[in-house]
């Protein structure tokens, strides 16, 4: 993730069935163990997005502009956690890997043909 340049990372994109995901941040990697969005604002505001696991594609979509999340740090500990802006929207997008869901999943067909075939 590091490498890539990627703001978060979930289980799933590296193997990994457990719930966890690395988000960076400005002070440094933030794990969270079985992250739970609690709440979301009736705000959406739109981002651009990318994807680790979709290398250089990137699309707008909608996210919640203010989410509460709880999770388990890594010392074990359980956070509550209020987050809004670019912190808000990559909880989203990496939650969504843990439960199958790809940012691709949200925008409409037509930007999809601009996606790199394999
Ligand atoms: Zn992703």
């Amino acid at each position: 993730m590091q490498k890539k340049d990627g703001v978060g990372l979930a289980g799933p994109q590296v193997g990994q069935t457990i719930r966890v995901i690395i988000i960076n941040t400005k002070d440094g990697p933030l794990a969270m163990v079985n992250p739970k969005i609690t709440k979301k604002s009736w705000g959406k505001e739109l981002g651009e997005e990318g994807c680790l696991s979709i290398p250089d594609f990137y699309g707008t979509l909608k996210r919640h502009k203010k989410i509460n999340v709880i999770y388990t740090d890594k010392h074990n500990k359980k956070i509550k956690l209020a987050a809004a802006g670019l912190l808000a929207r990559v909880i989203q997008h990496e939650v969504d890997h843990l439960n199958g869901v790809l940012f691709i999943d949200y925008i409409q067909k037509k930007e999809l043909k601009d996606l790199p075939k394999e």
